[in-house]
């Protein structure tokens, strides 16, 4: 049966996993145009190499991110693998430096990936209370010369804005790549790419998706010779998104700019409630005066709004004071806003830092909010029912 061609706006689910190609000839020119790299083939191939429907969802984020391309992945984490592993060069690969502040499964893939299988030399740069110390970051690397430098500009889970401007002008002083993880502000707040960062990396699982309902990743750029390999990397190592995937990914793109600066807005509103509410000793959101990074999120964000996670610490005179407030709270709360591990969700939802990051973040009072873009006048009635009664 012969393909029809249908009157639909959008781009169907393509979920062939090989296509036609009818003769010799075509198939010889497909192959060869394939080996080329390029955004858009002129023959589809094979699903795990392109796939049409993946290719009409990166060109909605490339309009979002106002980019000449955009690669989808199967996860966050695998934007990450294919964003990095391009630049390794086997034994002639220079150092890669990342921040400290990063995602903790990137921190995992760092050390269990990077160092101890594949002996790469990676270094990290810290922090100083709470803010990065550019002098001492140019100190570092002009000795160290890394071939990288891996950043987030919001990070997780005390939510530093990174001087993206700043870090960016610096590495490439010293002729580092740059390589941003902007999953927490998103295009929405501030487009990385126009400032010199060599490639962005989404988990799309978070704010593109929106609904909690799909894991995928992206990774955006301007280079070319980047693009192709990536494009490259991807084919090999099967990075590929699904075509479903895709589809739903594309559709809940549509609503992404509504969704986010509601969510920033419900977010602003309610850090400053906590700011004046007595049961809670210290927040942290970038879009209050006394957040560390308060002025580089002004420089960055324009005012726009600071991104939709709050994190905060319930008062207590003893560790055990303050551990029973956070479970109290997530108990009364429990019906609406939901302890769930990730981010972005539509619903506000929360995490317990110390049960998560332990180690690093021990404080027993402290919870980490994704705020929703419910209605705030409900959100705010849910969590003031539960503080009245700590
Ligand atoms: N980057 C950041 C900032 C994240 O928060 C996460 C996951 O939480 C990832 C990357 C990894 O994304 P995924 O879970 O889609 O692989």
């Amino acid at each position: 049966m012969k393909r029809k061609e249908v009157n639909s706006s959008r781009m169907p689910v393509y979920r062939d996993a090989g296509f036609e190609l009818y003769d010799a000839a075509t198939t010889s020119d497909a192959f060869k145009m394939e080996s080329e790299h390029q955004r858009v083939p002129d023959k589809y191939i094979y699903s795990r190499y392109r796939n049409p429907t993946v290719v009409s969802a990166e060109e909605e984020i490339m309009k979002l991110e106002g980019c000449d391309w955009a690669l989808l992945t199967q996860s966050g984490m695998s934007a990450i693998d294919t964003a990095l592993s391009i630049f390794q060069k086997g034994k002639e690969t220079n150092p890669w430096l990342f921040f400290t502040e990063i995602y903790g499964g990137t921190i995992s893939f760092i050390e269990s990936v990077l160092k101890a299988r594949r002996g790469l030399d990676i270094q990290y740069f810290t922090p100083e209370e709470g803010k990065y110390n550019l002098n001492e970051f140019e100190k570092l690397i002009s000795v160290l010369k890394p071939e990288l430098v891996y950043i987030e500009s919001i990070s997780n889970p005390m939510l530093i804005v990174a001087d993206v401007i700043e870090i960016t002008r610096i590495s490439k002083k010293y002729g580092s790549k740059v390589i941003l993880d902007n999953t927490f502000a998103t295009p929405w707040l501030f487009k990385p790419l126009n400032y010199g960062v060599d490639i962005v990396i989404h988990s799309a699982t978070k704010y593109f998706s929106g609904h909690g309902n799909l894991t995928a990743g992206v990774i955006c750029g301007n280079d070319k010779n980047i693009m192709q390999s990536a494009i490259e990397y991807r084919k090999f190592v099967g990075h590929m998104l699904s075509p479903d995937d895709a589809y739903r990914l594309q559709t809940q793109i549509y609503s992404f700019e509504l969704r986010f600066s509601r969510q920033c807005e419900n977010a602003a509103k309610l850090a400053a409630h906590f700011e004046n509410t007595s049961v809670i000793s210290k927040v942290w959101f970038p879009g209050l005066k006394s957040h560390n990074s308060h002025d580089i999120a002004e420089k960055l964000f324009s005012g726009k709004g600071y991104g939709a996670m709050i994190t905060f610490d319930f008062e207590g005179k003893s560790k055990e004071e303050k551990k029973s407030r956070r479970d109290k709270f997530i108990q009364l709360v429990s019906e609406r806003i939901k302890l769930i591990p990730t981010l972005g969700d539509p619903h506000t939802i929360l995490m317990p830092v110390e049960a998560i990051w332990g180690v690093k973040y021990p404080e027993p009072g402290m919870i980490r909010l994704s705020v929703g873009f419910e209605d705030y006048n409900e959100l705010f009635g849910i969590i003031n029912m539960a503080i009245a009664v700590l």
